[in-house]
C-alpha cells in the first residue's frame, strides 16, 4: 500500500498536480497572512467581506455561550437546537420558500440531496463544468448519468430526447460556475425541464448574497423561483460563515429529512455557526452597499470569479508563486478541479477591497503574466 501511495504521489509531483497546504496565520477578509507573507487576498470567496465582520463573530459567541460549543447529537436525535428553527424561519422569509433546510455543508448538501431524489432508475443531465459536489452526489446515486457540454442547452436537448419518457430525470446545474465564473442559462433550463417533464437543481453556492434585490441568489434575480423545483446554497462563501440550505416545496424538505444519508447521519452544526449563519441572512439582505460595490469592481467581466486560464500546470503554478512573492493571494487551480490543459489561476473579488487594492494588484498581474508569457 504504502509504496504504491508514494508513487501515485511521485506522479501527482511529476505532472506538476501535487497539492501542499499552506499555513493561514491571519485573514481580515482583505488582507492575508500565508505561510508568513502578507498579500492581498484575490483567492477566497469571502465576497462579501462577511466572513471577519464582528456581527458576526458576536452572534456566534453569543450562540456558543447559550448552547455550548458542539452540538452533541445529530439533528434528528438531539441536535436540533432552537437556532436551526430560526435560522430556517428566517431562509423561508428570504427565499420566499415554502420550506428549507439547512445541511452541513454545501459539499454534504449537494451529496445528500442527489443521491436521495434519484437512484438507479432514473436520469440525471449535469453540465460539464458543475462542482465536485454535485458529480459525487450523482455518483452515490447510481442513477444513469449523463453530462451535457458547458451550457450548451441544443445538447442538453438532444440527450433529453433521446431519454425514455418514463423515466424520472433530474436536470442540476451551478448558477454561477466556481471555476469560470460565467452563468448558467438558468432561463433555457426551466424551458427544457418543462418540456422533457423533468425536476430541475440549481447550486447557488457562488450566487447566494450577491444577485437578486435582497442577494437570494441568481434564481431570484431572474424571478424563477417558481419554476426551479430546488435551490441549494452555501453560508460558507458570500455569507461568510459555513453550512448550506437547500429551500423547495415542503414534500421535498420533508422527504430530505427523512432519506438524505449526509443529513441523518452527522452531528448537527455548532451553535456558534447557527448564529452566526442567522446573523448574516439578515446583514446581506439589507446591505445593499457591499452587492453595489462588487458589482463596481466586477466592472466588465461576468461575475466576480475572474480566471486567467493559462492551460499548463507548471506555468500556472510559477504564475500563483511570482505573484505571492508580489504579495497577492493567487492560487494555481489544476485538474481534477478543471478539466486538463484549463488550468487556472482563479481570482475573486470582494466588495471588501478599495478600488486602489484592486488597481494595485491590476498592475502586478499585468506585470507577472507578461514576465511568464501568459499575457501579451
Ligand atoms: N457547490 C459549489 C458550486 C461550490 O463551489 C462549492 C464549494 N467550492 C460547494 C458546492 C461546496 O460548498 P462547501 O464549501 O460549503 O462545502
Amino acid at each position: 500500500m504504502k509504496k504504491h501511495i508514494q508513487s501515485e504521489l511521485q506522479r501527482l509531483e511529476e505532472k506538476t498536480q501535487r497539492r501542499m497546504l499552506k499555513n493561514v496565520s491571519s485573514s481580515d477578509g482583505t488582507w492575508i497572512v500565508m505561510n508568513g507573507k502578507k498579500m492581498l487576498n484575490l483567492a477566497s470567496n469571502n465576497y462579501l467581506g462577511l466572513a471577519s465582520d464582528e456581527r458576526l463573530i458576536e452572534a456566534g459567541y453569543q450562540a456558543m455561550r447559550t448552547y455550548g460549543a458542539g452540538a452533541t447529537a445529530s439533528r434528528l436525535i438531539v441536535g436540533n437546537y432552537e437556532l436551526y428553527t430560526r435560522a430556517e424561519e428566517a431562509l423561508k422569509k428570504w427565499k420566499k420558500a415554502e420550506a428549507a433546510l439547512i445541511f452541513n455543508s454545501g459539499y454534504t448538501a449537494n451529496l445528500g440531496i442527489i443521491a436521495a431524489l434519484i437512484g438507479r432508475d432514473d436520469i440525471v443531465f449535469s453540465d460539464w463544468l458543475n462542482h465536485a459536489s454535485i458529480i459525487d452526489g450523482i455518483r452515490l446515486s447510481g442513477a444513469e448519468r449523463y453530462r451535457y457540454y458547458h451550457n450548451d442547452l441544443d445538447h442538453l436537448e438532444s440527450l433529453l430526447k433521446q431519454a425514455s419518457p418514463h423515466k424520472r430525470k433530474l436536470i442540476v446545474t451551478d448558477s454561477i460556475f466556481s471555476m469560470d465564473g460565467d452563468m448558467a442559462r438558468l432561463e433555457g433550463l426551466v424551458t427544457l425541464k418543462k418540456r422533457y417533464n423533468a425536476i430541475l437543481m440549481v447550486d447557488e453556492a457562488h450566487s447566494s448574497g450577491i444577485y437578486g434585490e435582497r442577494g437570494e441568489g441568481l434564481v431570484h434575480h431572474l424571478h424563477l423561483q417558481d419554476q426551479v423545483d430546488i435551490q441549494m446554497g452555501t453560508f460558507s462563501k458570500a455569507l461568510g460563515s459555513f453550512g448550506a440550505y437547500v429551500v423547495g416545496e415542503q414534500w421535498l424538505i420533508d422527504y430530505f429529512i427523512n432519506t438524505s444519508r449526509s443529513f441523518i447521519f452527522t452531528t448537527a452544526l455548532p451553535p456558534a455557526v447557527l448564529g452566526a449563519i442567522e446573523k448574516s441572512m439578515e446583514i446581506v439582505q439589507k446591505e445593499h452597499i457591499r452587492r453595489q460595490t462588487l458589482q463596481f469592481h466586477i466592472g466588465k467581466s461576468a461575475t466576480h470569479i475572474v480566471p486567467i486560464i493559462i492551460g499548463s500546470n507548471k506555468q500556472t503554478v510559477q504564475m500563483s508563486e511570482r505573484l505571492q512573492e508580489h504579495g497577492i493571494a493567487a492560487v494555481a487551480i489544476r485538474p481534477p478541479t478543471v478539466p486538463e490543459g484549463t488550468s487556472r489561476i482563479r481570482f475573486s473579488l470582494s466588495s471588501s477591497l478599495t478600488k486602489e487594492e484592486l488597481d494595485w494588484a491590476l498592475e502586478r498581474i499585468a506585470k507577472v503574466g507578461r514576465e511568464i508569457g501568459v499575457i501579451t
